[in-house]
């Protein structure tokens, strides 16, 4: 017999937790929240520093890998994605950054009504815990804490001093207006602990009796009657399963399997879906395309004193310390975020916003979730933030558990490349600067031997990797763009029934980390679908 609700959200993600949690709070509302991964009990989710234990560990993670990427030395770059209560956000490195204003009044002007940045603040808002209160940026009362200050270091202040002797403007808050500069990061912790969406959005929501939360559940295709969505099916504990809904779907999958979703239900590029044997349900160009993703690439410095996570690791009776330390008071080493300090600049001068960014570290590892090094370091790396490679997403084949074909396509374009190079040769000017002198012996990567333009974007190609924001797969645009998945209601182009919510919509990818923009999605999601008028503009000028 299936089980009947009004909606049903297929994965507790950072969006997802958001939608279901928003949606129940209604108590005649019957919400079912469809989870491929298990409940978030795994004890490293909720210590901070715990990413590096959980982002590749097969028990709370996806390990997504792309294609052979043709401009990055044909290396295979891994894509982990959260498995597990809270999506992504349970793995991630709990940086708390919004973007630009710039971004979403770019989505706007693609027409895209309702979400340009002064529509999407109050959305912001409202997800945000921030541990200094609300003020015209930030909230003060919503359930994602967000706290200003994070793990700190006399290494980390030296970084901020060096950018300012370079010329950086140290900035007082980067999810303002004005964002360039450098500063410690925002990160989504309290307490000491990580504040996940599922911590933030379905902790206090789990005893309404309205909100049925299933693990352990993939969803395999949405139910299609004509053109409308009427349910899930899903396998759990090895049994097909199906729920219906009375109202809607939600699709909050992630950039990768909310597109592979799609397809499996027989939504996508019609072509493409015969290709891999399914029926096409609905023809619909754009799903799995626009794939969009930040490059990151890293210098690695030796520091001369003991002061890097490095250290502490190498020394057994440090190591105690730490963790005693996070145990008693819930803080010191333990409570680092995936960059400590950062910086937003502009490879150009002409460029109306910055047009990179920096995650300042004091650890080094030769590749991210890594053994870290035996030697005192710390490391800086560069991220382009509005990359225009653009790459796709399709079927591996009709299996629901497969992994799909993913192409990033980085560094594509001329442009992709030289902003890489130019942010390699900003880490070097500003580590060559007075400040981090008594912090930075040798460069160990890229190294003295590599000098010239070529030699760094050779090492750009030799050694990037993701910073984990792919986005863009459903992009959200109006009935005139014919790639566009969903509308910017986020419901599918052609069908009734179904929206998808997650960072997949993003038309392009925020210039930032996309954790909260994501979260903030999920919300607006959430008053779309209740039909509920917008939250009213505010303007943060
Ligand atoms: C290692 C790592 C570090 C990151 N660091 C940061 C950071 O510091 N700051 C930041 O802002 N961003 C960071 N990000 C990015 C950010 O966390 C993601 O962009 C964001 O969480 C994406 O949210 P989402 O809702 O789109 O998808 P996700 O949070 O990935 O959620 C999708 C959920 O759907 C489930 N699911 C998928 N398919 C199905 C199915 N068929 N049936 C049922 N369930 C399904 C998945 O298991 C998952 O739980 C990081 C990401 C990673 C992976």
């Amino acid at each position: 017999v299936p089980e009947d609700y009004d909606y049903i959200v297929v994965g507790a993600g950072s969006a997802g937790c958001a939608v279901a949690a928003r949606l129940s709070e209604d108590p005649p509302i019957r919400v079912l929240l469809l989870e491929a991964g298990p409940e978030d009990r795994n004890p490293w989710i909720h210590v901070p520093i715990g990413y590096y234990r959980t982002m590749f560990d097969p028990a709370t993670s996806r390990a997504f890998e792309t294609e052979p990427e043709p401009e990055a030395d044909g290396r295979r770059i891994l894509w982990p994605r959260g498995r597990v209560l809270g999506g992504s956000s349970s793995i991630n490195g709990l940086i708390y950054a919004r973007g630009q204003p710039e971004d979403y009044d770019h989505w706007r002007q693609l027409g895209n009504v309702g979400w340009s940045f002064d529509e999407v603040l109050p959305y912001f808002k409202r997800a945000e815990g921030y541990e200094r209160g609300a003020d015209a940026i930030h909230g003060g009362d919503g359930p994602l804490k967000v706290a200003a200050n994070g793990w700190r270091s006399e290494l980390m202040d030296a970084f901020l001093d060096a950018a300012e002797q370079a010329g950086i403007p140290r900035v007082p808050d980067y999810n303002g207006r004005d964002g360039a500069g450098c500063s410690y990061f925002q990160t989504t912790q309290h307490g000491g602990r990580r504040c996940s969406a599922a911590a933030a959005y379905l902790r206090p929501a789990r005893g309404r009796p309205n909100l049925a939360i299933a693990t352990g559940a993939l969803a395999s295709r949405i139910l299609l009657e004509g053109r409308r969505a009427v349910g899930v099916a899903y396998r759990q504990g090895g049994q097909e399963r199906t729920a219906r809904a009375a109202r809607e779907v939600i699709v909050s999958a992630g950039a990768i399997q909310s597109p592979q979703l799609l397809m499996l239900s027989g939504i996508g590029p019609a072509d493409h879906l015969r290709e891999v044997g399914i029926g096409v349900a609905h023809d619909l160009r754009g799903v799995g395309g626009n794939l969009q993703d930040h490059y990151q690439a890293r210098a690695v410095y030796r520091c001369p004193r003991p002061i890097t996570h490095n250290d502490i690791a190498a020394s057994l009776p440090r190591r105690a310390l730490a963790g005693l330390r996070w145990l008693l008071f819930r803080d010191g080493p333990l409570t680092i975020s995936a960059g400590v300090a950062t910086l937003f600049w502009r490879t150009r001068p002409e460029l109306a916003t910055p047009d990179i960014q920096f995650h300042v570290i004091p650890f080094s590892a030769a590749k991210a979730g890594g053994s870290l090094h035996p030697f005192s370091a710390f490391t800086i790396s560069v991220c382009q933030l509005r990359p225009e490679s653009r790459g796709t997403l399709r079927l591996r084949d009709a299996d629901p558990a497969s992994d799909p074909v993913i192409r990033a396509n980085y560094l594509a374009t001329e442009t992709d490349r030289r902003t890489m190079v130019e942010g390699m040769k900003l880490i070097r000017r500003i580590a060559e600067q007075p400040a981090l002198a008594p912090y930075r012996s040798a460069e160990e990567h890229p190294g003295p031997a590599c000098r010239t333009d070529a030699e760094i974007l050779a090492y750009v190609r030799a050694t990037g990797s993701t910073i984990f924001h792919p986005s863009g797969t459903c992009r959200m645009g109006p009935a005139s763009d014919p790639l566009a998945v969903v509308d910017p209601a986020l419901r599918v182009h052609g069908l009734d029934g179904l929206r998808v919510a997650d960072a997949s919509i993003m038309p392009t990818v925020v210039s930032g980390n996309t954790n909260a923009p994501t979260i903030m999605i999920g919300e607006k999601a959430a008053d779309m679908i209740l039909g509920r008028p917008p939250l009213a503009a505010e303007s943060a000028r």
